[in-house]
């Protein structure tokens, strides 16, 4: 028997470079879907992820706003954006550095490459300054986690991507630091999202103790949507996009139906799944 989330806060974290489409909406209807299953006193927070601020748009939130609404799609609350809780961020790494866990990194991406990063200004002691990108210490540990769809994994965080970009050499908070911050403020105890992000989860659960989180998330990750078989389906494929299937006539329920069978699932799977957690 899994672990039983009896009551469940989650939450529904699009980035605004984009409209919505289908993969969004299977991801909703999972994030929906399992919290309502687990009662009125879950709930679904509704996080903006604009921490990008050179491809975040307003246009593009206003629209994902419009298209949940249509889809159906309410939050708990009041909805919640990354480019307004810089002093939170900030608050949150001063944690860290008063434990001597943040240094300042004067690596570009060209030269640590595409692996994990060498640890080359760990210990160069450069003052923090515009220019240079911080960098949290990880621990070289095994995270183990039980993921509520996958079951056990086992990452090495360190070995994979080593001491994490915390905020880039522009002053821009990266998605994880950003992630693994509102998360744990915000109450959020069930991370719901495409396994396509599997390979990141033990270093938000390192990173998210490494802040003070006692208790990190559960994680589920689901299935992405296929094109066939084995090829996943993008954005550039058409036909995913909600604003084009609306303008076409479809009704939500239409939407919806579609992002389930594009998984590979009947509504009843998902259900079943959903009660199951
Ligand atoms: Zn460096």
């Amino acid at each position: 028997m899994k672990k039983c989330l009896v009551l469940v806060i989650t939450r529904f974290a699009p980035a605004p470079t984009g409209y919505l489409h289908v993969g969004h909406v299977l991801n909703a209807v999972y994030v929906w879907g399992i919290a309502r299953a687990r009662g009125p006193d879950s709930r679904v927070l509704l996080r903006i992820e604009d921490h990008d601020r050179t491809r975040s748009r307003p246009e593009f939130e206003a629209a994902l706003l419009e298209d949940l609404q249509w889809l159906g799609f309410a939050a708990d609350g009041e909805l919640v954006r990354q480019s307004e809780r810089g002093a939170i961020y900030e608050r949150a790494l001063d944690g860290l550095r008063r434990r001597g866990l943040v240094y300042a990194c004067e690596c570009s991406r060209s030269e640590t490459g595409s692996g994990p990063y060498p640890g080359t200004c760990r210990n160069r002691a450069f003052p923090e300054a515009v220019g240079l990108s911080l960098r949290v210490r990880l621990e070289p540990a095994t995270e183990r986690f039980n993921d509520l769809r996958l079951g056990p994994q086992e990452q090495r965080p360190f070995e994979q991507c080593g001491d994490l970009v915390v905020r880039d050499r522009h002053g821009n908070w990266t998605y994880q630091f950003a992630v693994v911050v509102d998360d744990w403020l915000q109450g959020v105890t069930l991370v719901i999202r495409g396994e396509d992000l599997l390979d990141s989860t033990g270093r938000q659960i390192q990173l998210a103790r490494l802040l003070g989180r006692d208790e990190p998330p559960a994680f589920l990750h689901h299935a992405l949507l296929m094109k066939t078989a084995t090829q996943k389906l993008s954005k550039s494929d058409g036909d995913t996009g909600v604003r084009d299937l609306r303008s076409r006539g479809w009704t939500a329920q239409q939407v919806i139906d579609r992002a389930i069978a594009l998984a590979g699932l009947s509504p009843d799977d998902l259900l079943r799944q959903a009660l199951h957690f």
